[in-house]
């Protein structure tokens, strides 16, 4: 959501956003998922795409934010009852351990990482993956090393004024590989949008299955 105003260099349709929607619905789908948690939903773009699908059965949005949860309510609240009926919204921080998170088939973290302070994604790493314990995870964050490639950030800079930091591709790697190899999962890592053949993609997606 937060990149698409950093002077995207060409502004095709679909979106960037769009395209890590569709790719992180596109992982919940093949992982065969049916019960799924969007955490960090904000407001409620990729609920409303996952509710277009009958596979997902029951959806659980979580996001920390009260405002932001209004608004994903409200939009939620103009779809047809039987869709709304398979959606649930809680709020709670990804920090702390939530028994609410548990018993899922599947996870979507969809750009919220970088919005954490570095020291609490060690708690983040157990609240979802030792605590949670969804089967698949599906995580999408920026790539750092795009951003030379946004007129606007050419110079450096973040995508967003909140992001607390944006990995290049080898560190989310090692982050998503030693995650994996702490808790039981395997890691495929992917590109999402238009590949530069030096800096890679715009966004980078880690899908997680446990014990693969
Ligand atoms: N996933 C959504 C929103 C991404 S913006 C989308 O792709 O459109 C990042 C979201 O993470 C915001 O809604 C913010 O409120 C939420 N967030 C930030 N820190 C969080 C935390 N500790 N726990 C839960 N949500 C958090």
């Amino acid at each position: 959501p937060d990149d698409e105003g950093a002077g995207q260099p060409d502004a095709p349709a679909p979106s960037l956003h769009e395209q890590r929607l569709a790719a992180v619905t596109a992982a919940l789908k093949e992982a065969g998922a049916a019960r799924v948690l969007d955490l960090g939903c904000g407001e409620g773009r990729l609920i409303r795409r996952l509710l277009a699908e009958r596979q997902f059965t029951e959806i659980l949005g979580m996001d920390v934010s009260s405002r932001a949860l209004a608004l994903a309510q409200e939009r939620l609240g103009r779809l047809p009852p039987p869709q709304r009926r398979r959606v649930r919204l809680i709020q709670g921080s990804l920090t702390y351990r939530d028994e609410r998170l548990r018993g899922y088939d599947a996870a979507a973290v969809v750009e919220v990482i970088e919005h954490l302070d570095p020291a609490r994604l060690a708690a983040f790493e157990r609240v979802l993956f030792e605590a949670a314990r969804p089967a698949t995870v599906a995580l999408t964050t920026p790539n750092a090393e795009y951003n030379v490639r946004y007129p606007a950030l050419a110079a450096g800079g973040r995508r967003h004024a909140d992001h607390r930091f944006e990995w290049t591709r080898a560190e989310l790697r090692a982050w998503a590989e030693g995650v994996a190899a702490r808790h039981g999962y395997g890691v495929a890592l992917a590109p999402v949008g238009p590949e530069d053949p030096e800096v890679g993609a715009p966004s980078q997606l880690a899908v997680f299955r446990l014990g693969a």
